[in-house]
């Protein structure tokens, strides 16, 4: 094969003039690039990276974001079924120790175990208290107005509604 394609080319770097020169560079060159072409394509890539690494990380931080929201939406949700479910009518009887006004900070199931009440945790899917994607902390404090005394989730990076 490779030889056939030797003696068929062979006619043109035998051949004198424009033509046969012109061949003879490019049968040269065949073996690989030169560094100029190297430089211009990993140049490519880099200004490829360096316009997809961002683009990637704002995706994969607003969807931690979203799943941080949803995660306040079910602790919410849960407050609503532990009412329903214990027939309390105050929200206190979430935390297991005292509450202060600061609120209640949970920054993982363990902290959820030793702050919050069973029958409150019992409303979570295998009593597993969500857990912010990106690590950080939930703030639990009631909320009061004239009517009703409500909680309020808030995560420290995500914030809540
Ligand atoms: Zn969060």
């Amino acid at each position: 094969m490779v030889s056939q394609k030797v003696a068929k080319h062979s006619r043109f770097i035998h051949s004198s003039g424009t033509k046969g020169k012109i061949y003879m560079r490019k049968l040269k060159n065949k073996g690989g690039f030169t560094l100029v072409e190297l430089m211009v394509v990993v140049v490519i890539l880099g200004i490829l990276v360096a316009v997809a690494v961002p683009i990637f990380s704002a995706v994969t931080a607003n969807a931690r974001k979203k799943t941080c929201l949803n995660n306040i939406d079910m602790i919410e949700r849960a407050v609503t079924q532990y009412l329903v479910d214990s027939g309390a009518d105050s929200v206190e009887g979430i935390f297991k120790s005292t509450y202060t006004p600061g609120g209640v900070t949970v920054a993982s199931q363990s902290d959820a175990e030793a702050k919050l009440s069973e029958e409150f945790l019992a409303c979570f899917e295998g009593n597993n208290f969500p857990a912010c994607p990106q690590g950080e902390t939930y703030t639990i404090t009631i909320k009061e107005n004239s009517e009703n005394r409500a909680l309020k989730v808030v995560c420290s990076e995500h914030g809540g509604k």
